[in-house]
């Protein structure tokens, strides 16, 4: 080793984003759409003071340094509070996901050993089914105006957030620890098995948010007006409460409600000019904005991530005024792993070639890492046809799962590299632009061949008549699988089988074509907004194609 650098050894802390907030972007404003009804409106210096607050009686309860604090909260301006008044004190900031069922909640409140659950009014029904299955959990804190709080009470030992925080100091100091102590938790739904915690650092949270807003990221400055509509339970939010305090922008809540004209609602009434969602949710807008013959006013870029987005969405998007960026990432990876969008002369390419390059994943942000491995393991060349299995490194990427498990995607290279396997399966261009081909459950293993159902999907979606369309594997005698199409239609929009069917000629080899289309009401869609192809593939197991 040669010499030490003679630079300040200072921790990432994420009361140090709420410290500098706090000086350098006090008036930025937190607009929130609240359970109990209203628009509620705040700064960050009005936050840094009750998250103070909030650590300081929140110490006095006894909770200590170390320990997972459970939310199950919609995005407003308290669960920011908490998230910065629990990380700060250096406790762990547990979000929990409540579209999990009560079963999956139940093991993860159990398995994080939860002492203390903040909840929004709305979950309060859950609690009530959950709470005697939860033997570690001392208090439930409700989180509504004191002179809110329901006469009949969801369990016993509910408190009140108001109360709580009343009784704390303002003067609290932020402790200071080691940078590499954890700050977050998150369990991923878990497909198959008990869901797994990703435990996130205080040093990964924040270098995380810091690349995360450079221009090649999401690129965020303090003059943008920022809407996330991908929960705060949904993997930090993508990192977007952090970095609001980092840059100072104007942050928009949408609370609970995340219907397209909720969504509309706030775009035009607070001026956003990002909004961060999954694809659904872009879907559930555009149908309510054309339905309606809407414009955007300020809203100017998207990004969307979570799921592939269809490239029918992003030309719909375009023709708004709203220019989409694509994220690639995962609950392992905080979430953000690639950033897929055009800037600079790019912009003057075609549009239907910036469309086609968005609706790839994109390029890895600096600190990650990525390969891709064939079925032996071996690594694969850039710039080929060949897709492998996606591998991940860097400092914001899991290490282990919290309590253990999952230890199969985990794997070390022979210059002693640690790499976690995504189970995405994907190529990478000579450029390093690397595309999703699919999951590596959700591929169409047919004659030999991997079919991509994203390719599928996309196809579909462009067909005016599609509103969602997901591809999916169904048992063949010959050719083991064949992909059959499960459509919903637009409302008041007509399509048969054969039009649909024939629509993919020419835009894909023949043998990929879809064996079948069936129509449906409504697919279904797991706890982060994706569609459930396990469901589906169940649903349609015995499913018997046409001759
Ligand atoms: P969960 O499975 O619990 O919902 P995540 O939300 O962490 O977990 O999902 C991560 C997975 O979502 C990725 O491994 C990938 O399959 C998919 N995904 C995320 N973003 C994209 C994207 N932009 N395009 C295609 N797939 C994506």
């Amino acid at each position: 080793m040669g010499v030490n650098g003679l630079m300040m050894q200072m921790p990432l802390l994420v009361s140090s984003l709420l410290e500098h907030a706090e000086r350098h972007h006090k008036d930025s404003e937190v607009v929130s759409r609240r359970t109990e009804g209203d628009l509620h409106r705040t700064t960050l210096k009005e936050i840094a003071g009750r998250a103070r607050q909030l650590a300081s009686a929140l110490t006095e309860l006894g909770v200590q340094q170390g320990e997972n604090v459970a939310t199950m909260a919609w995005n407003n301006y308290r669960h920011l509070e908490i998230y910065y008044a629990v990380s700060g004190m250096g406790a762990v900031t547990h979000t929990l996901n409540p579209r999990y069922s009560p079963q999956q909640l139940i093991y993860i409140l159990n398995h994080a050993k939860n002492r203390t659950v903040f909840f929004d009014q709305t979950f309060a029904p859950l609690v009530k089914g959950i709470a005697a299955h939860c033997p570690t959990v001392e208090r439930w804190v409700m989180m509504v105006d004191e002179d809110k709080m329901p006469a009949e009470l969801p369990t016993e030992n509910v408190l009140n957030y108001e109360a709580i925080l009343a009784k704390g100091d303002a003067g609290y100091v932020w402790p200071q620890f080691d940078e590499n102590a954890a700050c977050g938790l998150c369990y991923t739904s878990g497909t198959t098995g008990n869901p797994k915690g990703v435990l996130y650092s205080h040093r990964s949270s924040v270098l995380h948010a810091m690349v995360a807003g450079q221009p090649d990221g999401i690129g965020l400055c303090s003059k943008d007006t920022v809407l996330p509509v991908v929960p705060m339970f949904h993997v930090n939010a993508w990192g977007l409460p952090y970095l609001a305090m980092m840059t100072g922008f104007k942050l928009v809540l949408p609370g609970p409600r995340l219907d397209g004209a909720s969504i509309y609602e706030l775009l035009e009434a607070e001026k956003v000019t990002l909004a961060a969602g999954v694809p659904t949710i872009w879907l559930g807008l555009l149908n309510y904005v054309q339905q309606n013959n809407l414009k955007f006013s300020t809203f100017n870029k998207t990004l969307v991530g979570g799921a592939a987005i269809p490239i029918s969405m992003i030309r719909a998007l375009d023709a708004l005024g709203v220019s989409t960026m694509q994220g690639w990432g995962m609950t392992e990876m905080s979430p953000l792993g690639t950033i897929s969008k055009i800037q600079g002369p790019d912009l003057n390419l075609p549009k239907e070639e910036q469309f086609a390059r968005i609706a790839k994943q994109g390029k890895a942000l600096f600190g990650v890492d990525m390969k891709i491995v064939d079925e032996a393991g071996s690594e694969l060349p850039w710039g080929g046809e060949e897709s492998g299995e996606l591998l991940v490194r860097g400092p914001w990427i899991i290490d282990s799962y919290y309590g253990g498990g999952g230890e199969k995607a985990f794997s070390i290279d022979d210059s002693g590299k640690k790499w976690f396997a995504t189970g995405d399966v994907s190529r990478i261009d000579s450029t390093g632009l690397m595309q999703i081909t699919d999951r590596s459950k959700d591929v169409i293993k047919s004659g030999g061949e991997w079919i991509s159902s994203i390719d599928l999907e996309n196809i579909a979606m462009a067909h005016p008549a599609v509103l969602e369309a997901a591809a999916i594997a169904v048992n063949h005698p010959k050719w083991t699988e064949r992909p059959i199409l499960v459509v919903v239609k637009r409302p008041n929009a007509e399509v048969t089988r054969d039009e649909l069917l024939k629509f993919y000629d020419g835009k894909i080899i023949k043998m990929y074509i879809p064996d079948d289309v069936v129509f449906v009401n409504e697919l279904p869609h797991g706890a982060t907004g994706k569609i459930q192809k396990l469901q589906l593939r169940e649903q349609f197991k015995d499913y018997q194609l046409p001759e």
